[in-house]
């Protein structure tokens, strides 16, 4: 197919727009940290690689209504209206025969990221991981699958992620480096695809072509890791409806966030979202406007 020159290098211009909002991030120092939680017969624990405050100019959250809504609504909840302070980390998933399972690896750890340090408190060594599942193929989920020199992280792990999000990596100029250094380890599944015994993919549309949760279930318990559905526990639950720069299709993405939270609210389900303040596992209540954040754990 031909396509129009100037339509093409705008749609370039975009894309590559697109791509800078999602990794224009400043990580901020924290310490270690792995907080167990028993899951039926698994163990699961969130592990912190960094923090990601977001500055209230309109070019994360609340696009579509300004700085200034943000900043009355942060107000009512009694919050700073300056910054969203926003986690980033990974879900470490242990007690499936064979199998040391982490999903996402948090940022580049050329930024001084944790997440080593995390795994080691937990007492997991990088060789022990067996697989590692991708929610999205944005920064502050995979640049932890390479070492500062850009080698694999985790030498025995395969990478697992949903095709139509492998294909996106690839494709990236930002992920670039990390798909050569991954690509002979990757293995892909289909949207909603069961992954490894007791976690099945479940498709969040819009936030990137291929963004996943995974659903962990061990006897009659389960949690859900959201991946990027909702960034942040007080604007993202409080106003699903507004504009997240951070989405790819924005308009997917709010569809997605409004019809899940509505979903998890409702059926009272067990959530890890590893945006929200650590260590990210707790539910969904209904409140006004919009939800509120329950944890589970402190
Ligand atoms: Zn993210």
């Amino acid at each position: 197919m031909r396509v129009a020159p100037f339509t093409l290098a705008l749609s370039l211009v975009l894309a590559a727009a697109a791509g800078a909002a999602a990794f224009a991030q400043t990580p901020a120092p924290v310490a270690p940290a792995a907080q167990d939680v028993r899951l039926g017969a698994l163990r699961v624990t969130p592990v912190r690689d960094g923090a990601n405050p977001v500055p209230n100019d309109g070019s994360v959250f609340g696009k579509d209504v300004g700085p200034a809504a943000v900043a009355a609504f942060l107000r009512t909840k009694g919050q700073p209206t300056d910054t969203i302070p926003l986690n980033v980390g990974g879900l470490l998933v242990r007690g499936i025969p064979g199998r040391v399972v982490l999903i996402d690896t948090g940022n580049d750890p050329k930024k001084g990221g944790q997440l080593m340090a995390s795994l080691a408190r937990a007492g997991v060594r990088p060789g022990d991981v067996t697989d590692i599942l991708i929610t999205h193929g944005h920064g502050d989920h995979i640049g932890g699958l390479v070492d500062a020199s850009g080698r694999r992280a985790f030498p025995r792990a395969t990478v697992r992620m949903s095709a139509p999000e492998w294909a996106y990596v690839r494709t990236q100029d930002a992920s670039k480096e990390i798909a050569g250094a991954i690509s002979a380890r990757v293995r892909t599944f289909a949207p909603g695809a069961a992954v490894l015994p007791g976690i099945v993919a479940v498709p969040l549309r819009g936030h990137t072509p291929g963004h996943s949760g995974y659903r962990i279930t061990s006897g009659r318990q389960s949690l859900l890791d959201i991946g990027d559905t909702a960034h942040s526990s007080v604007i993202s639950l409080g106003h699903p409806e507004w504009t997240i720069g951070y989405d790819g299709n924005k308009m997917l993405g709010e569809r997605t966030r409004i019809t899940e939270l509505a979903r998890i609210a409702g059926t009272g389900t067990l959530i890890f979202a590893p945006h929200f303040p650590y260590p990210g596992i707790g539910r969904v209540v209904r409140s006004r406007p919009g939800y509120a954040w329950q944890p589970a754990l402190r």
